[in-house]
């Protein structure tokens, strides 16, 4: 470990009680996404935190659906002034329990159990001590780093890193952004595309009696989901050139069917049956393109079948990708390096990130952090300490290193 690296190490390892503490707190503001509930409280524990360590938090809350007066909460902090510019980002959204007790985080050897303390309340708390340790230490310079917190990455981003961007509230000049997603301490560079739809059959509904009149929305929906399989086999055999994680596929996923089903009773032709398509498509794939190959498939196979279809697009979310050729990302790197004494690790990320949203604009982009990919959303989630200390420091020394 470089020495400068070692004494920003020794700043978080002394308030190892306060970030565990801390992950505990945030772990017990449910926060569960679907639906969005708990969202406000944990906003308000993340401003409050944020003040305590002097980073100037401000809150914006707002309504996205009056009707039900649900309030949502984001946390934006500028921590000091300055012309260069790093953005943390996080969510404090986690995915649903498979168990209450979740929420009561357990501290048991060197590790932090609960739901989202690897994705990703566990690297919030790293992001907060690595910019508080970055401002102390007065390792900033005349940059700063900003800090995003948002609310429903779970869900699509459409009201926390949606709203930053339509409100030109991610400054296309930034020299980087991180997100502290449960990469394992690799470096994710590149993060997947996401399409998702529903393909509704429609028939015409009579009882079985009368069957001969009716038009079976299923069984047309059969001949147009069939054609599905093998370009989900194609897309399956076309491989990314980014290097992917421990046990994961080189290929384009999708699923076909994931949800499925329809009609209204046993003894009556089924007037509608759906199915949904979803992919994780490589960065190297054009999505725009790959939805219209897939509605091109879908309307060839109905018209053939005589099926009657209306296709819906439920989400659309470009790949990110920050090439390894960018200095950024070998700075990133060397970062990891001089914290852990480990070559750094560069891989696609399986899933995608909120990291599209800066790419998009052009920034160096990565998801970075301490929890597992392969424990998270699961029943035994759960985050080491030391990674969350190590990583907190990556992020300090890496805003250090942009800054200089
Ligand atoms: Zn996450």
């Amino acid at each position: 470990m470089t020495e400068r690296a070692a004494h920003i190490q020794a700043w978080i390892d002394e308030r190892a009680e306060q970030m565990a503490d801390l992950v505990i707190r945030l772990v017990a503001c449910e926060t569960e996404n679907p639906p969005g509930r708990g969202l406000a409280e944990c906003a308000e524990v993340l401003r409050e935190e944020m003040d305590r360590l002097g980073l100037s938090a401000s809150r914006s809350l707002r309504s996205n659906r009056p009707a039900r007066s649900r309030t949502r909460g984001s946390c934006a902090a500028p921590s000091v002034t300055g012309n260069k510019l790093v953005y943390f980002h996080g969510h404090f959204d986690v995915v649903p329990v498979q168990d209450r007790a979740q929420f009561t985080a357990q501290r048991r050897d060197g590790a932090i159990i609960g739901r989202g303390t690897a994705d990703m309340k566990g690297g919030i708390v790293s992001m907060l001590y690595g910019a508080a340790a970055a401002t102390e230490l007065g390792l900033l310079g005349d940059g700063r780093i900003v800090i995003h917190l948002v609310c429903d990455e779970e869900t699509g981003s459409a009201v926390g890193s949606g709203y930053l961007r339509d409100h030109d509230l991610i400054d296309p000049a930034a020299l980087a952004m991180m997100t502290a997603e449960q990469s394992g301490e690799a470096i994710w560079n590149a993060a997947k595309g996401a399409l998702s739809m529903r393909v509704d059959v429609h028939g015409r509904p009579i009882h079985v009696g009368q069957a001969f009149k009716g038009v079976n929305s299923f069984l047309h929906m059969l001949k147009v989901a069939a054609p599905l399989e093998a370009y989900a086999k194609r897309m399956s055999d076309r491989h990314t050139a980014y290097p992917v994680g421990e046990g994961e596929a080189p290929g384009t996923m999708v699923v076909i069917g994931g949800q499925s089903g329809g009609g209204s009773n046993f003894n009556v032709v089924p007037a509608r049956t759906s199915f949904t398509i979803d992919g994780r498509f490589n960065p190297e794939e054009n999505i725009d393109a790959e939805l219209e190959h897939i509605t091109t498939i879908i309307n060839n196979a109905a018209r053939d079948a005589g099926a009657d279809v209306s296709i819906h697009v439920t989400q659309l979310a470009p790949a990110a990708d920050t090439p390894l050729t960018d200095p950024i990302a070998r700075l990133l790197g060397d970062c990891a390096t001089a914290v852990t004494a480990a070559p750094a690790r560069y891989e696609l990320c399986a899933g995608c990130l909120d990291t599209r949203w800066y790419s998009q604009l052009g920034i160096p982009a990565f998801g970075y952090g301490a929890g597992r990919f392969d424990v998270s959303h699961g029943p035994d989630e759960y985050v080491e300490e030391a990674a969350l200390h190590r990583v907190a420091a990556v992020y300090a020394l890496f805003a250090n290193e942009l800054m200089r």
